[in-house]
């Protein structure tokens, strides 16, 4: 019997449990997909070549005697396996990717055409530099956009990701406070109990020791407890503003003034700008160190191991500490401050071979040209807007982790609203997966029990807001109404069911080993 859902689709109750487990594997047009390796390809070849010349003797012991291990397709075979494989996956293309902290964004095609045009693309770093005019000037354009966005002095391209920034800018500050002598002295970094992961392992990394900083019970940095931890043993302090929350700090300005009271220096975590950018200046704050996701609030694909890019904006107190390379411009045209003899004197070094991510540059820098400095306004105003909206459509049917006032880009709730169901917030996230939803970020900030944090980012329509909200509010009906086992035993549809994350991430399998060696050598 077929019934129609809250979202207007029709659905049959207990379809899944009650069919049996296909024979090969499939579900639903899908066929199930080996890895390439496992596939019939060992004495296959998907090219015409001709027969070699010579018998290889001119290699003398150079010559191959073992098979190559690579196994071969034919052109369809090869799509076919990629488009099947690309189908197990979620992604942004597909439907809401409701992370949050991470700021999942659609990516414009426009982005990708401008990244592959040839002069961006096909040029190497070693090029001679009249060669690469135009990709120098656009590093120096979003350069300028950043730092004009910012309301800061320098930017340092290089970093590579959001946490390869905090180490840019923590090894700024170091630099800067081993220029004033006091690097021996100084050896806190205070980071607040909600920081993301990377702040308090990048400070350990630099080699300080790690101080938390108690948090309120509205969810903010207790500026008490940081007074009364700062000292002329502080390097610097670690805020997340907007913090991972999705709360703007209200006492930000205080922050800072603390903070440089005490000789320190305050680096804020902006990977989450993109609910402020274009509203706020973290120049005017009193920042001393950002790093900026383009990942995150430029709109340039991310996940899956990246390419990211994480450029750092420093203050006039850090900018001559700046890592080389960067680029300078005058009646010659562009180049490259690359080394110590050129002008880099202070420079705390290099943090990669090269200039940084030159596709991430391009893709970004076509985001904000192509909306404007207004348009960039917009998106965060629509950002924080879609938040509101889930957080306010929601939050009859599960409990929101801090009710009182407006959210900024995500909006947090926590498992009260669970209690008594015999549900957590795992069991509901993999129920999502069924509903055709990746979940939002569970159990994190681990101030907040059973987490879920929800960033829809402004790149979603009501439409699609509304679509996820009702499967939300239709899934938290089930669990209110005691049906526990179509969460217990989620996911029901999708290829994986619950993997064991601690050991992927403990233990990961990286490579294949053939299974039977002997086969595949005889084949
Ligand atoms: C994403 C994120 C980071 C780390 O950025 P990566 O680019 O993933 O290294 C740091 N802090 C916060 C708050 C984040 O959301």
């Amino acid at each position: 019997m077929s019934t129609m859902n809250t979202i207007g689709r029709p659905t049959t109750p207990n379809a899944v449990t009650s069919k049996p487990a296909t024979l090969t594997g499939g579900r639903g047009l899908l066929q199930n997909e080996h890895l390439i390796f496992e596939s019939d390809g060992w004495g296959k070849t998907g090219v015409d070549l001709p027969e070699p010349k010579t018998d290889g003797s001119d290699l003398g012991d150079l010559v191959r005697k073992d098979p190559i291990g690579l196994p071969g397709l034919s052109e369809p075979e090869t799509m076919r396996h990629y488009v099947r494989l690309s189908q197990k996956n979620h992604a942004i293309d597909l439907a809401i990717y409701p992370l949050g902290s991470c700021t999942m964004k659609h990516n414009p095609r426009l982005n990708e055409k401008m990244a592959r045009l040839p002069g961006f693309s096909d040029i190497h770093p070693l090029q001679p530099i009249s060669t690469v005019q135009g990709a120098l000037e656009l590093m120096d354009t979003l350069s300028h956009w950043l730092t004009t966005l910012t309301g800061m002095p320098a930017v340092a391209l290089s970093p590579k990701a959001g946490a390869h920034g905090e180490l840019c800018g923590l090894m700024a500050i170091r630099a800067a406070h081993e220029a004033s002598g006091e690097h021996e002295k100084r050896r806190k970094v205070l980071v607040p109990t909600s920081a993301h992961g990377t702040n308090p392992a990048t400070a350990a990394f630099v080699g300080y020791t790690v101080v938390e900083v108690a948090q309120t019970d509205d969810g903010r940095v207790d500026v008490a407890d940081l007074a009364a931890k700062l000292g002329d043993d502080v390097a610097a302090i670690m805020v997340t503003n907007p913090n991972t929350c999705g709360l703007f700090e209200r006492d930000i300005l205080e922050i800072s003034r603390l903070t440089h009271e005490a000789g320190a220096y305050f680096y804020c975590d902006g990977a989450n700008f993109n609910a402020i950018v274009g509203r706020v200046r973290p120049g005017d704050l009193g920042v001393d160190a950002m790093h900026i996701n383009l990942h995150k609030t430029f709109s340039t694909p991310h996940g899956g191991g990246g390419p990211g890019a994480g450029p750092v904006v420093l203050s006039e107190a850090l900018a001559p500490f700046a890592p080389a390379p960067w680029v300078v411009h005058d009646a010659n045209g562009y180049r490259l401050i690359e080394r110590e003899e050129d002008e880099a004197a202070q420079a705390f070094g290099r943090l990669c071979a090269f200039q940084g991510q030159m596709g991430m540059y391009t893709r970004a820098l076509s985001y904000m040209m192509s909306h404007g400095a207004d348009g960039l306004r917009q998106v965060a105003e629509d950002a924080v807007l879609n938040a509101n909206y889930i957080k306010a459509r929601l939050s009859d049917v599960m409990s929101a982790a801090f009710p009182d006032g407006p959210c900024m880009h995500e909006a947090l709730f926590d498992d009260e609203w669970l209690k008594g169901t015999d549900i957590t917030t795992l069991d509901f996230a993999k129920a999502m997966i069924d509903e055709g939803f990746h979940p939002m970020t569970m159990y994190f900030p681990l101030v907040v029990h059973g987490a879920m944090l929800i960033e829809p980012t402004e790149t979603e329509s009501k439409q699609e807001l509304d679509r996820f909200i009702e499967a939300m509010r239709a899934l938290a009906g089930a669990a209110k109404a005691g049906d526990v086992d179509r969460f217990k035993g989620a996911p029901f549809h999708a290829p994986m069911k619950r993997l064991d994350e601690t050991r992927a991430a403990r233990a990961p399998v990286l490579r294949w080993t053939a299974p039977q060696v002997s086969n595949i050598a005889a084949e």
